[in-house]
């Protein structure tokens, strides 16, 4: 075991402050990376301050951060796909059972045993749950680790850990291509990379969004329309015209706003996860025989195929990079929607703590 300097919240009143946490020794199968830069995901803000207490309780102390690069600095015997001095990231999952049915469909995100990075028992009882990446080090499992494209800045890269494997996954699920027209609601972290993803896959883009500043930079990103979702005319203009929807939205909205724009067959897929369930009104389902559904993350295998289709396309987060004294403050931010479009973490800057 040795010491690894973090930021931490001791509750879900207190601000995320210095600490020392344990990592383990590496076993054979393990990677131990220096981390370089963590993306700050909205979830981490949820996690800290307890607001999915029903479902998903916080365990204190809470160490975030599941958008994680970083350099190799030692492998374990065993390990085949590493060695020092590699690029590399981690995300939300660490350890799954890999006998599952799940697991072997290369879907570690449904594996009824899975380990998340942070605030899930530690297998390895290192401490009481994991700790994620606001910290300098940590040690996962070879078949957690992804590559990272050399071309890509490391910065723009963090995010694609969380925010992009969770937009990639769905829009692929879906069946987004060439021809379909697409909304993205919430130009957030998530929600930028979906507008990124949706046009590089080919679709025709609208993006939903509630911050009328964002609209020059939606068409920037990518989207072909703007939509200010609090204008009924806007989107009256669009009403059952949708192929596939993303909602990316971290607080709670009204949902059938956007189940009208859905055309017939059409689906509204939930990544965004407000802490209050939202009311459907069904007939808005029945009459387009419309779906309304919800997906997490993304497996580990696709989690490589998006990191290799960014390679392929230079595509990154758009991010604000800071030092880990600015987390607080860049929480206050996030919660008003003011991010561009994601922060990411410099870790050099836990060296001064
Ligand atoms: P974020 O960067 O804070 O973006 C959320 C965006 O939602 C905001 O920028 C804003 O966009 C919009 N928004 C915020 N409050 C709103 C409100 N009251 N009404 C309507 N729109 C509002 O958050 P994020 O990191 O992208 O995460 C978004 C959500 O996805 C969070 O709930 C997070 O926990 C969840 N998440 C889920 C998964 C998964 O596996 N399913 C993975 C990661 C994150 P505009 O300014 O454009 O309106
Ligand atoms: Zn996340």
């Amino acid at each position: 075991m040795f010491k690894t300097k973090a930021y931490s919240a001791a509750s879900a009143t207190s601000a995320l402050a210095s600490a020392t946490i344990p990592r383990r020794d590496p076993t054979d199968r393990d990677v131990q990376l220096e981390i370089l830069f963590c993306g700050i995901c909205h979830t981490d803000l949820h996690m800290v301050r307890d607001e999915w207490h029903d479902v998903f309780p916080t365990v204190y102390p809470c160490v975030p951060g599941h958008e994680i690069v970083g350099r190799v600095v030692k492998v374990g015997s065993a390990v085949t796909k590493f060695k020092a001095g590699d690029l590399v990231g981690v995300g939300c999952l660490v350890d799954s059972d890999h006998t599952c049915p799940n697991c072997k469909a290369g879907l570690e995100q449904f594996c009824p045993n899975q380990v998340l990075t942070y605030g899930f028992p530690d297998r390895h009882k290192t401490a009481p749950v994991t700790y994620g990446g606001y910290s300098d080090s940590i040690v996962v499992d070879e078949r957690f680790v992804l590559r990272i494209p050399p071309n890509l800045s490391l910065t723009g890269a963090a995010p694609l850990l969380c925010a992009g494997i969770t937009t990639y996954s769905p829009l692929r699920h879906w069946g987004v291509t060439k021809g379909k027209k697409v909304g993205i609601v919430g130009l957030g972290g998530l929600g930028h990379m979906g507008v990124k993803f949706a046009r590089a896959f080919g679709a025709h883009v609208v993006v939903f969004t509630t911050s009328p500043g964002k609209k020059e930079d939606a068409l920037r990103l990518g989207a072909h329309e703007v939509v200010l979702s609090r204008n009924a005319d806007e989107m009256k203009k669009h009403a059952a015209s949708f192929d596939f929807i993303l909602d990316a939205v971290a607080a709670p909205h009204d949902i059938n706003a956007y189940i009208n724009l859905l055309a017939r067959d059409g689906n509204l897929t939930m990544v965004g996860a407000p802490d209050k369930p939202l009311p459907v009104a069904v007939f808005g389902l029945i009459m387009g025989r419309r779906s309304f559904s919800g997906s997490p993350i993304g497996g580990i295998a696709e989690t490589q195929e998006m990191l290799d289709f960014c390679g392929q396309h230079n595509i990154t987060a758009d991010v604000e990079v800071i030092p880990m004294q600015k987390v607080n403050e860049a929480y206050t931010r996030m919660v008003k929607s003011d991010v561009k479009y994601r922060f990411s973490i410099d870790m050099d800057s836990l060296k001064s703590e």
